[in-house]
């Protein structure tokens, strides 16, 4: 069975999350692949759904589910765990579907070293470190300026990881950084997944 692995990282505020929402605005993208939806014990933000954008879990249950084995990869940002659930993962493969991952950089080579062959990890940088306090205020309009501080000093420290991945994409302008993001992740999917 081919199977295709394609995870995005970059820094909070970087806009993984926009260029996603293109990717699955296009009608062969959307039918080729998945995105996959995480465990995560952080809260709920606004606008946020369960099962959509995360499956929002107590601290125990995620503690549970990894115990007995049910996360595929995991990591603690912020003093909340995130991880992706193995069996939502499988259940793509089996039905030829390709699955797009959003993950930091633990989860990114976690994800390489268990799928050498089937990864494609693409960066997604913002063009200047200097727009990101305003975008991460304006979508995290009810976290706190300690936690926004926090992601800031973070995403400094992942940038430095860009050449870990095979693709970086540079979001200075929005309409330029859709259009590359597909045109990389088309191509994979091309060469990757049965037509
Ligand atoms: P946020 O709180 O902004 O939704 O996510 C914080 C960070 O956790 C982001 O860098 C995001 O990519 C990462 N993340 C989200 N889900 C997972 C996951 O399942 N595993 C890993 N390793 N990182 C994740």
């Amino acid at each position: 069975m081919r199977k295709l692995i394609i995870v995005v990282s970059g820094p909070s505020g970087s806009g993984k999350t926009t260029l996603i929402n293109g990717l699955f605005r296009d009608k062969f993208c959307s039918q080729k692949l998945v995105r996959s939806v995480s465990a995560t014990t952080r809260p709920q933000r606004t606008g946020e759904k369960e099962g959509i954008h995360y499956f929002f879990l107590s601290e125990k249950e995620f503690l549970r589910l990894r115990r007995v084995k049910k996360i595929l990869e995991w990591t603690k940002y912020l003093g909340y765990y995130y991880g992706t659930p193995k069996e939502f993962v499988e259940e793509q493969f089996a039905r030829g579907k390709g699955v797009i991952l959003c993950l930091d950089f633990r989860g990114a080579i976690r994800i390489r070293n268990l799928y050498p062959k089937e990864t494609v990890a693409i960066f997604v940088t913002p063009g200047s470190l200097d727009s990101l306090p305003e975008r991460m205020e304006k979508r995290c309009s009810k976290t706190a300026p300690e936690e926004i501080k926090k992601r800031i000093r973070l995403a400094q420290r992942e940038l430095k990881n860009a050449h870990e991945y095979n693709y970086c994409v540079v979001n200075e302008d929005l309409k330029k950084a859709v259009h590359d993001f597909k045109k990389i992740i088309k191509n994979e999917i091309r060469k990757r997944l049965k037509q």
